[in-house]
């Protein structure tokens, strides 16, 4: 956490900026809408035989889950890849850019028979505008994810750059089971 904010401090060292930033990330909506969902630090693990560090939140749940934006922002990418599958990135427009990876690419009984309709949500293509806690698609299996515990690779990026966002993400995990637990004692309103 004290590199991060370092980093950032270095790369604007207005406060006023850097408040902004914190705010950005500290009002992140989790990305997944399922109670089931879960996930651990994973951020930095050695992957591919050694020859990757991963960049990134692998958060599981079930197939076809809901994946929301965590915040404002406009569609950049909606895209797919071998290695990726379908995927999307949101542009928060502040420097900020979320990346949500491996959307849904199965139906019922036919895996990988699904495409654009399986992965993404009905109103979501490049440049439409998204609010926090909008679903933009479907969580999945789709690339290399093929064969794994379904679920969103999420990413953050600051000026391209990725991120380890871990404790913002546990710290938007349980913003959201209190507000599944307790909507009207505390009053958020995530979705
Ligand atoms: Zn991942």
């Amino acid at each position: 956490m004290f590199v991060f904010t370092f980093l950032i401090s270095l790369l604007y060292p207005n406060q006023t900026i850097q408040a902004k930033h914190d705010s950005f990330l500290q009002n992140m909506v989790f990305p997944i809408k399922h109670v089931m969902a879960h996930f651990y630090d994973d951020w930095g693990e050695i992957r591919g035989n050694g020859n990757r560090v991963h960049e990134g939140i692998d958060i599981r749940a079930p197939k076809g889950a809901p994946v929301v934006a965590i915040a404002d922002g406009k569609v950049n990418t909606i895209s797919y890849s071998d290695s990726s599958g379908y995927y999307i990135a949101i542009d928060h427009e502040n420097g900020w850019l979320s990346l949500y990876v491996h959307l849904n690419d199965d139906i019922e009984g036919n895996d990988n028979r699904g495409g654009k309709e399986t992965a993404f949500a009905e109103n979501i293509y490049l440049g439409a505008e998204v609010v926090a806690g909008q679903i933009i698609g479907y969580l999945g299996d789709s690339g290399n994810a093929e064969g794994t515990v379904p679920h969103v690779h999420f990413e953050v990026r600051y000026m391209g750059k990725s991120f380890d966002v871990y404790q913002h993400i546990k710290d938007s995990w349980f913003r959201f089971n209190q507000f599944i637990r307790f909507p009207k004692k505390i009053g958020l309103n995530l979705f």
